[in-house]
């Protein structure tokens, strides 16, 4: 399986060639083309197996079609930690060099101030871990009704920093009809659970 077989737009897979890669991972070979057919999708694999581009390179290519609305962003991540939530945010900027997406990173211990700003303009991905992003919700400054795709990443490290009730929270927030992406390197019966509750007919993947 090569990049070019994914489905991948030329924008993408000109940054994918600038990084070196040669050919896909076997998550990013299973999980892209569901992505691009706007597929939910249940994936098993830990860091380190290339899920984070499994899951950017498609969005990346879809946000090239539309643009953000003030306050409503596009897509959302949601991660554990601010660290997983910055890599994710180094993958986009990697991946987006030949894209003009906006992309925002909400996470604690920094101002409100430049996030809001940034919320106001509009954004195509919103990477956030769960605690700040309820508390931006709170302000009344971010709308969630736009959402069109729903990454929730780590989903068993949610389960052990007890993100679970925030997570259950934030999908309610953000419209039943979107596409979602549910990524977990374990999958215990709570994990099970919660991904039999967001997600709609999921294609499977466990590498
Ligand atoms: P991740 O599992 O997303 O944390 O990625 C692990 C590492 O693999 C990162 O440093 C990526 O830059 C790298 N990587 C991702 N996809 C590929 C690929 N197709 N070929 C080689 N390296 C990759």
């Amino acid at each position: 399986m090569s990049f070019a077989e994914l489905g991948l737009s030329d924008k993408v897979q000109q940054a994918v060639a600038a990084s070196g890669y040669t050919e896909p991972t076997p998550i990013q070979a299973k999980a892209i083309p569901h992505v691009l057919a706007r597929k939910d999708v249940l994936g098993i694999a830990q860091t380190g197996t290339g899920k984070t581009a499994a899951f950017t390179l498609p969005m990346l290519t879809m946000l090239e079609h539309g643009r953000a609305r003030a306050r409503m962003p596009r897509t959302l991540i949601l991660e554990p930690t601010r660290e997983l939530a910055a890599q994710v945010q180094d993958n986009f900027d990697k991946y987006g060099i030949n894209h003009k997406l906006s992309v925002a990173l909400l996470i604690g211990g920094v101002s409100f101030g430049d996030q809001d700003a940034k919320i106001t303009r509009g954004v195509d991905v919103l990477i956030a871990t769960p605690g700040r992003l309820l508390d931006h919700f709170e302000r009344g400054k971010l709308l969630l009704t736009g959402v069109e795709l729903l990454v929730i990443d780590e989903a068993d490290r949610m389960l052990d920093m007890g993100f679970i009730p925030d997570i259950e929270r934030i999908v309610k927030l953000v419209p039943f009809t979107r596409q979602t992406l549910f990524f977990s390197a374990t999958m215990p019966p709570e994990i099970q659970r919660l991904a039999d509750a967001f997600l709609h007919n999921p294609v499977k993947i466990e590498v």
